[in-house]
């Protein structure tokens, strides 16, 4: 590949070249006329005139080389379930799924709706879809009926796929009552529901709407199916984005450049090898499961391990146990998830034999350093951070190989990766800030590179205006996100845009605050908001989540936590900084997917309307905050 910094000028000084070259990455059936078809920005059009098929790139071709190989894992500790499908097994299940749609009437550009836990049907269904030309859209399991139904209401299926139940902890989540609800509140109703009955909770079935896919599989045993090719541009899929700062959006995707992007990903940052096993423990419903738990995997040959259940149940080794079982090669996680390990002994790391694994790519949210070092030393591999959104579809920062990984700096997911333009600018005025250690907003120079957004799902207006019309003077395509970079080029992402605080004219993100905070040994997590202040105009609140829960028995030994925390931050940061409070919860607001839902937070302590909550994972994190408040 040569060096990396020449790899990534020639991806921007020669795109059309460049992203010629990583189309050979996949087949086509008819290659493109045009590579990259910028005449309308902010919309980009990747491989104009190509014809493709995601789920022929993800299955079929592969059955010439690596029929009887690996393809899916799917391991269960909710249910005590644990099976592998081989590419062939894939490509079957898969034909008899979308023979099992055509027959429900979905047709190519048709809405399927996928609302499952994560189980192997779960990913027949997208690929199915993906197979056929219908659009799905995966709404994540744990949402109810509310969220549900605002997202029918938007993607207008022909078709929805579900199943009876989820598990979580050991019990059983009924997904059908929620369903039926949701399609009451929806003024769209689907022409037909597909139930897999995993016989976790009773269901009746409604008459000439509900199917079950155990008699449409049967039925389609041997059904053929061939793949539809797809123009590039014709829409693979439609997800909403998590929630965190605000109404989620819906995120559209194209097919070819989608294909390529993941392809040219596995290739240069995840550098997963055909025959291994990838290990995501995210979740369908979000943008990690449809690029690396689904596609990029199998478009890479590898087999995917899909993981039902939590990260410390039976105990806290049960993905290690799963590496060394699936000999993992590669494996990709949160932050919040290893703060959840990291509560448990380090020990854990050490149980199995991890030999086969090569590096843990984590993204998300801010990887702090305390937890970036307990995670590399226990496991004894690179943890890479990798910097990106669901608009993107694929990291837009991170160490793409040797060479820059041996450099890598805690604190930073990297450098901008190949085809990704990234520029640091100042909020008000547009300028470019050129050198090192100034702040601004991170934004990327269109056209965005292959695998990115198309639009938002029917609302192109939305798509401009939110995305590419928020900075000053220029169309620029904005992340809502703060960085730095150094001298190195490395970025550093300090928080989103809508979270710095600014204390008497001083510009605090609230990340620096937090990662001070969380330097106390009896910090496990702490979220950190601005509150208006008469005085100062913001002040820092915190709130913070406890180790060792010994240590608050009463006020004043809560008080004198309190004291030692905003010493910390004295020491580290500078008075300015020091939060207004640092208060005690058990548990901290966050998004289904774990994102601290700081805006929520500030909005209480502000005594405001939270605004959307749809995407919370637990509201009674938000109500301790007012009690605290109220107290
Ligand atoms: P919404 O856009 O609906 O408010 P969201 O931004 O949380 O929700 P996602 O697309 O799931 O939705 O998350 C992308 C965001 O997550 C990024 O914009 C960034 O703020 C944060 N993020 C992701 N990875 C990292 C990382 N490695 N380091 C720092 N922040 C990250
Ligand atoms: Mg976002």
């Amino acid at each position: 590949m040569g060096s990396f910094a020449d790899f990534y000028r020639r991806s921007i000084e020669d795109r059309d070249g460049f992203w010629a070259e990583q189309a050979a990455l996949i087949d086509w059936e008819t290659p493109p006329r045009q590579i990259c078809d910028a005449s309308q920005p902010p919309f980009t059009r990747w491989y104009a005139g190509g014809r493709t098929n995601l789920c022929h790139n993800a299955v079929d071709r592969h059955l010439a080389t690596r029929a009887s190989q690996p393809a899916l894992i799917c391991v269960s500790t909710e249910t005590g379930t644990e099976r592998t499908w081989t590419f062939a097994e894939l490509h079957a299940e898969v034909q008899r799924m979308a023979a099992a749609m055509l027959e429900l009437g979905v047709r190519q550009g048709d809405r399927v709706l996928i609302y499952m836990p994560m189980i192997a049907e779960a990913a027949f269904a997208m690929l199915a879809c993906a197979r056929i030309g219908a659009i799905h859209s995966v709404v994540f399991g744990g949402f109810a009926s509310g969220s549900l139904a605002s997202r029918i209401e938007d993607a207008a299926p022909v078709l929805i796929v579900s199943a009876d139940a989820g598990s979580r902890s050991g019990k059983v989540v009924p997904y059908r009552p929620l369903l039926d609800e949701a399609i009451r509140l929806s003024s769209h109703k689907p022409g037909a529901v597909l139930l897999v009955d995993r016989q976790l909770d009773a269901m009746n079935l409604i008459a000439g709407r509900d199917h079950l896919w155990r008699t449409l599989r049967e039925k389609h045993l041997n059904s053929v199916v061939p793949c539809e090719w797809l123009d590039a541009t014709h829409p693979s899929y439609t997800l909403y984005t998590s929630g965190t700062t605000g109404k989620p959006k819906g995120v559209q995707r194209d097919t070819g450049g989608y294909a390529v992007a993941l392809a040219a990903s596995m290739k240069y940052i995840f550098e997963g090898k055909p025959g291994e096993t990838y290990f995501s423990t995210s979740d369908i419903g979000w943008v990690v499961g449809h690029s690396y738990i689904v596609y990029g995997p199998l478009i890479a040959g590898m087999a995917t391990l899909m993981y039902e259940g939590l990260p410390v149940r039976p105990d806290a080794g049960i993905w290690w146990q799963l590496v060394e079982k699936y000999k993992v090669t590669r494996m990709f996680s949160a932050p919040t998830a290893v703060r959840v390990l990291k509560k448990h002994d380090a020990a854990w790391l050490k149980k199995y034999d991890l030999s086969s694994l090569k590096a843990l790519y984590l993204a998300g949210e801010p990887l702090d350093e305390p937890t970036a070092q307990w995670i590399s030393q226990g496991l004894g591999v690179p943890v890479i951070d990798n910097y990106w959104q669901t608009e993107t579809g694929w990291p837009i920062l991170t160490l793409a190989n040797g060479v820059e990984r041996a450099a890598s700096k805690f604190g930073s997911p990297g450098v901008p990766m190949y085809g990704y333009n990234v520029k640091l600018l100042d909020e008000n005025t547009g300028e470019e800030l050129q050198g090192a250690g100034r702040k601004g907003v991170v934004a990327i120079e269109g056209p965005l590179p292959p695998g990115c957004m198309q639009t938002v799902w029917r609302d192109d207006a939305r798509f401009v205006n939110t995305y590419w019309k928020s900075i000053p003077g220029r169309l620029v395509y904005n992340t809502f996100d703060w960085g730095i970079r150094d001298g190195d080029g490395y970025f550093f992402i300090l928080g989103r845009t809508d979270d710095v605080i600014n204390v008497a004219g001083h510009r605090l993100g609230t990340r620096e605050i937090e990662e001070s905070i969380a330097s106390h040994p009896n910090v496990a997590e702490v979220a950190v908001v601005g509150v208006a202040d008469t005085l100062k105009g913001q002040v820092a609140m915190a709130f913070a989540v406890v180790k060792d829960a010994s240590a608050l028995t009463d006020e004043p030994a809560r008080l004198k936590l309190e004291g030692e925390i905003m010493k910390a931050v004295d020491a580290q940061l500078g008075a300015v900084a020091r939060p207004a409070r640092v208060r005690f919860v058990t548990v901290l607001p966050k998004t289904r997917s774990g994102k601290l839902l700081r805006r929520a937070i500030q909005a209480v302590c502000e005594g405001r309307d939270p605004g959307d909550l749809t995407t919370i994972e637990d509201p009674a994190a938000l109500q301790q905050i007012r009690d605290l408040l109220a107290a």
